[in-house]
């Protein structure tokens, strides 16, 4: 192993940014004392680009109504055991206006793909998002045309989540009957392009997938230059096709912080949240670990709690008998037992070009 070698050789490995496959699979082995060593690079990496401060993101799902029929998604379209709702835009409106109260300065807009919620009503509860909070906006429904995106953007959308799950293909084939990678890819270019700020991410472990394929991730990650990338580990859900499958790491749980931390190194200038499935995993622990190895920021949920539990897209999600309120005072303590501070902006990209055409943009949006 490279970082086992000796002390100038692996300064050298950490100070090189342009880091490829081998690098990334040799930080994934690490162990013992390099292990630690590489906990405190990202960390340190995460200290120098991104600071001391944690913003936070409020999710709201506002819908787990979906006519997909992703493997491993607990509110698949199949799952007939799940209640169905949908929130109104009343409804929506009136939970982001809330989280301007809990130091939040962004609303996360999350949904199952459907029509549920149609496009144009969709841009509506942004425009007014927009126009009558200070909040920033960002959505996370799934792929959609170039044209949706264009409008959604049009009427103030700041940013847009949507995960690559995994960069095989053929995985990705076999996971999604819906999509394929370069359909799932052709989103991420087009709201690039768009100049939305682009998030993606992929689920670590999944069945069938190798510490060759996660390194292969964390590289596609680097490649598509995001501003926002969310990770976290597969686990099984029951109502699944996935149900009776293992986490490819089972037993090597760690690989899940290892990943994070590779994933920090090589991509020092993207916000990366601490996400809820760390804490499914580590009940409790698993964020504060998670804001510790990489992590800059923190994504509460906000979901009204009589809807939480049917949102659950795999068991064990933290949270699910909280209010928003009881949420965001946990963040509060949990933030400040680290020594950090909460984000006041928005947190948007510090990537010089996307940032730009953010300034271009808020000049309009007001
Ligand atoms: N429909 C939206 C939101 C999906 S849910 C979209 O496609 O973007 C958000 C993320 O939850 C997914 O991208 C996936 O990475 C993760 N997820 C879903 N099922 C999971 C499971 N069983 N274990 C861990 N993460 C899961």
């Amino acid at each position: 192993m490279l970082m086992k070698k000796n002390n100038s050789q692996k300064h050298h490995v950490f100070a090189n940014r342009d880091h490829g496959k081998g690098s990334a699979l040799s930080f994934l082995d690490s162990e013992g004392a390099d292990l630690k060593r590489l906990y405190k690079e990202a960390d340190r990496i995460r200290h120098i680009h991104m600071g001391e401060e944690i913003y936070i993101r409020g999710i709201i799902e506002f819908s787990n109504i979906c006519a997909n029929d992703c493997l491993y998604c607990g509110i698949r379209a199949s799952n007939h055991a799940v209640n169905r709702y949908s929130m109104t835009a009343e409804e929506i409106f009136s939970t982001a206006k809330a989280m301007v109260f809990r130091q939040q300065t962004t609303v996360v807009l999350q949904s199952g793909e459907t029509p549920g919620i149609d496009d144009t009503e969709m841009g509506e509860i942004i425009r007014r998002i927009k126009k009558e909070t200070p909040l920033a906006v960002t959505v996370s429904v799934g792929n959609r045309p170039y044209d949706t995106y264009r409008h959604w953007k049009d009427c103030g959308m700041d940013r847009y989540l949507l995960r690559f799950e995994t960069s095989d293909p053929e995985l990705f084939g076999r996971l999604h009957p819906d999509c394929t990678l370069e359909e799932r890819l052709e989103c991420l270019y087009a709201l690039k392009e768009l100049g939305v700020q682009t998030g993606s991410g992929f689920m670590i472990g999944l069945p069938g997938e190798t510490v060759d394929t996660l390194a292969e991730n964390i590289l596609l990650c680097q490649k598509l230059d995001l501003d926002m990338i969310g990770i976290g580990p597969f686990i099984p859900h029951p109502e699944t096709p996935l149900g009776g499958e293992k986490n490819a790491y089972e037993g090597n749980e760690e690989m899940f912080f290892k990943a994070l931390a590779v994933l920090r190194i090589f991509n020092p200038d993207a916000h990366i949240p601490a996400t809820t499935a760390y804490d499914a995993v580590f009940p409790g622990v698993g964020r504060n670990l998670a804001l510790q190895r990489g992590a800059n920021i923190f994504m509460p949920n906000d979901t009204p709690v009589g809807h939480r539990k049917d949102y659950l897209l795999y068991p064990g999600k933290p949270c699910v008998d909280e209010s928003a309120d009881q949420c965001a005072s946990c963040v509060l303590m949990r933030i400040e037992s680290l020594g950090r501070t909460i984000g006041k902006g928005h947190g948007h990209s510090i990537k010089n070009h996307r940032r730009n055409s953010e300034h271009g943009r808020h000049k309009h949006a007001g």
